[in-house]
């Protein structure tokens, strides 16, 4: 099947880019004084307001950055609309090192920015920030959840989202297999970080047969030596003679090198953004024969926990069991996929973008 690649950032000049997928609104915040340079993405609010993490990464250009913070923030108008949540899509990018940025007064200075917005955007933890620098934002904006435990939120998300992403495996096992059990599954988890660590925990608990990876040397030795799975080298996992593939580390990992080389029957991973063309490389999976369980409706326990706690009342067994309909969720659009005859990402779209339609024409604007 030939598919043209979407690209996403073709168009001319910023308007052209956010226009591009539907965005409501990119805002650039800048603080000469800390260093901060973030960039919000407002991508819909027609559900509610939009809800989405922090990512905090060294970019190589703002062109880099503001790619990222589109495509996320428009993952999460989709991961939210699938769940059956009353949120909208947004997502915050914060450019430079973790490491040697983050003191109280940028993060202080990034909740400034976010309560400007006056609740249009609601922020949380992604990669490079924790629920300790969300107190700190917590001090200047009240538009924030993903609070520790100690401060009546709901801690880290990162357990959720495993959980979550373990069910839409199962699911998507159940489709390809017949049954949902993972034991003696060959499966390779490419980074280990939170969500791929309570992942391997989950597995092996199944008795599935374990290969992990990670750029961090440490932490790869760390969790193979915990969990008695065997670590590969980072380049040899998409080689790896696999039942399935479980990308928990950054995007665009299934892309035209990756796809050819898979030996693998399922793909289901936590990572967001896991397609690098999502019409493309959907449809290259599905010409091999691969099924793909789609990454924003499989990682969404951990935008289930934080919107939780936004509603206040926070009850970790009541949020596990809302992200145990992940599992019928994803079988539903397995089955649609392959009725239509369309990718498992398009069907999950589609449901999303009628939730969308539909709800949002009933509900009282607050
Ligand atoms: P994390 O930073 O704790 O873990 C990511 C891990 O991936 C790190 O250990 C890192 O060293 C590793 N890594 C990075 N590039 C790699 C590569 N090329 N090969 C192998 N390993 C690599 O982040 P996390 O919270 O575990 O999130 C992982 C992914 O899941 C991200 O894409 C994130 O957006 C997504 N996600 C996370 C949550 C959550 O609740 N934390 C929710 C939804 C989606």
């Amino acid at each position: 099947m030939e598919i043209k690649e979407e690209k996403i950032v073709e168009r001319e000049g910023v308007f052209g880019k956010i226009t591009q997928l539907g965005h409501e609104q990119i805002v650039y915040c800048y603080d000469e004084p800390t260093g901060l340079k973030a960039l919000i993405g407002i991508h819909s609010t027609v559900l509610g307001p939009a809800l989405g993490g922090t990512r905090m990464w060294n970019y190589n250009s703002e062109q880099e950055a503001l790619t990222d913070v589109i495509r996320l923030s428009r993952g999460m108008t989709f991961k939210a609309a699938i769940s059956g949540l009353n949120l909208g899509g947004g997502k915050a990018v914060i450019i430079g090192d973790a490491k040697v940025m983050k003191t109280e007064a940028f993060l202080r200075r990034f909740g400034k920015f976010v309560e400007s917005l006056n609740g249009k955007y609601i922020t949380a933890e992604d990669v490079n920030m924790k629920t300790a620098d969300m107190e700190y934002i917590a001090m200047e904006t009240k538009h924030v959840t993903g609070l520790p435990e100690s401060r009546g939120g709901g801690g880290d998300p990162s357990p959720v989202t495993a959980y979550g992403t373990y069910l839409g495996m199962k699911a998507t096992a159940k489709k390809v297999f017949g049954k949902d059990s993972l034991q003696g599954k060959k499966i390779g988890v490419q980074g280990v970080g939170q969500v791929g660590m309570y992942l391997v925990e989950y597995l092996v608990k199944e008795k599935a047969n374990v290969f992990i990876t990670d750029i961090s040397e440490e932490k790869m030795s760390n969790v193979a030596k915990k969990f008695g799975v065997t670590a590969v080298n980072q380049d040899k996992i998409y080689d790896l003679d696999m039942d399935i593939f479980s990308p928990c580390a950054l995007g665009a990992t299934l892309n035209d090198d990756t796809i050819s080389r898979f030996k693998c029957s399922i793909i289901a991973g936590g990572a967001n953004n896991q397609l690098k063309d999502e019409k493309k490389h959907a449809y290259m999976l599905m010409d091999r024969g691969i099924v793909y369980a789609p990454d924003f409706l499989i990682n969404a326990g951990g935008l289930i926990n934080v919107y939780n706690e936004y509603l206040g009342n926070y009850n970790r067994d009541n949020v596990m069991r809302h992200a145990e309909k992940i599992y019928s969720t994803c079988l539903n659009i397995l089955n649609l996929a392959e009725n239509e005859k369309i990718s498992s990402q398009e069907a999950a779209i589609q449901l999303a973008e009628k939730r969308i339609a539909e709800v949002g024409r009933v509900r009282i604007p607050r």
